[in-house]
C-alpha cells in the first residue's frame, strides 16, 4: 500500500481479512505518522482531533468499518445542535429544504434571504430549462445565474467552505453535490425542482455525524495493528514500474 492515511490502512485491514495471516502486507508513507488527514494528539491530557474529526452517519461504510475494528462501544454522535445563518440581522436556523444551502423552494429560505433574494428563488423553476455538460461546472456561476448573489453569499459559500475550504465559485457543482446534478441529468428542468427530488420525503431523526469517544485517530490505530502490515514509515514512493509478468516494481526514496 502506498499511503497511511485511512484509505491506505482500511485497504490493508481489507487485505488481511481476504488474505490471511500468510499474506505479506506492507505499507508505505512518505510521513513519519500514520493516519495522513486523520490524526488526534494529546493536549492537556485529552485528545483532540486536529485533521478529520468525525463521519457521516447516514452512509454505513465508515461506521461499519468502526464496528468491525471492535470500536462500537466508542462511537458517539459529537452534537445534536443545528446549524445556525446570521442574516437579515438576526441568527436564524439553517433552513430546511435545502441541501448544500441550495434551496427547493422560496419559501424555504425567506427568512435569510432579502425579498428580492426571495422572488429570484421564486422564479427560478421558470427560468430557461436548464441542462448540464457532461463534465462539471462551477457551481458559484451556477447558482448566480440561477438565483442571484444572495444564495452563494449567505448560505453556499459558508456551507461549502466548512466542507472543502474552498468557494462556490471554484467548487463544480458535480463534484460537491453530486445528487443535484444526477437530478438534472435524469430530467429536473430548474435547480431547485433538482433539489427538492433529492431531499428526503420524511427528514431523519438519525445522527448526521459520528465519531470515537477518543478521537477518529482511534480508528487508524487500530486498523495498522489489525492489518498486521509491515509499516513503513518516512518512505516516500519515489516511481511504480509494472513488471512485465505481473505485479509492480516500487521505489522509495529518502
Ligand atoms: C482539516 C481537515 C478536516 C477534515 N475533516 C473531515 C471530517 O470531519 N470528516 C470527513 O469525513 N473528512 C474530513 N476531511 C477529509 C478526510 O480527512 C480525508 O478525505 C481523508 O482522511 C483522506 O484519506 P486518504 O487516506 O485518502 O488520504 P490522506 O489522509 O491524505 O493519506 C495519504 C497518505 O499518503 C501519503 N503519501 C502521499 N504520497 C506518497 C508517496 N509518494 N509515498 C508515500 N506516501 C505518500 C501521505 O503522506 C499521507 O499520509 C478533513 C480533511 C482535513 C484536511
Amino acid at each position: 500500500m502506498v499511503g497511511a492515511g485511512v484509505a491506505g490502512l482500511s485497504a490493508a485491514w481489507r487485505l488481511r481479512a481476504e488474505l490471511g495471516a500468510q499474506a505479506r502486507i506492507t505499507v508505505c508513507d512518505a510521513a513519519s505518522v500514520l493516519g495522513g488527514k486523520v490524526r488526534t494528539v494529546e493536549l492537556a491530557g485529552r485528545r483532540f482531533d486536529v485533521g478529520a474529526e468525525a463521519v457521516l452517519a447516514r452512509r454505513p461504510e465508515a461506521v461499519e468499518l468502526m464496528r468491525e475494528a471492535g470500536l462500537a462501544d466508542q462511537v458517539v454522535h459529537p452534537t445534536l445542535a443545528s446549524g445556525s445563518v446570521r442574516a437579515l440581522g438576526r441568527t436564524a436556523a439553517l433552513p430546511k429544504g435545502t441541501m448544500m444551502g441550495i434551496p427547493a423552494s422560496a419559501e424555504s429560505v425567506a427568512g435569510v434571504l432579502s425579498a428580492d433574494g426571495v422572488r429570484a428563488v421564486e422564479e427560478e423553476r421558470h427560468a430557461p430549462p436548464l441542462t448540464l455538460p457532461p463534465h462539471d461546472v462551477s457551481l458559484g456561476a451556477l447558482l448566480r445565474e440561477r438565483f442571484g448573489d444572495e444564495v452563494v453569499e449567505r448560505l453556499v459559500d459558508p456551507l461549502l467552505g466548512g466542507v472543502y475550504a474552498g468557494g462556490a465559485d471554484g467548487l463544480g457543482l458535480r463534484a460537491t453535490v453530486p445528487a443535484v446534478a444526477a437530478a438534472v441529468d435524469a430530467g429536473a428542468t430548474s435547480l431547485t425542482e433538482a433539489v427538492a427530488a433529492t431531499l428526503p420525503a420524511k427528514p431523519s431523526s438519525a445522527p448526521v455525524f459520528a465519531t470515537l469517544r477518543d478521537g477518529l485517530g482511534g480508528l487508524v490505530d487500530r486498523l495498522a495493528t489489525g492489518s498486521a502490515a509491515e509499516l513503513r514509515l518516512g518512505q516516500p514512493v519515489r516511481e511504480l514500474h509494472r513488471r512485465p509478468g505481473g505485479g509492480w516494481r516500487v521505489r522509495l526514496g529518502a
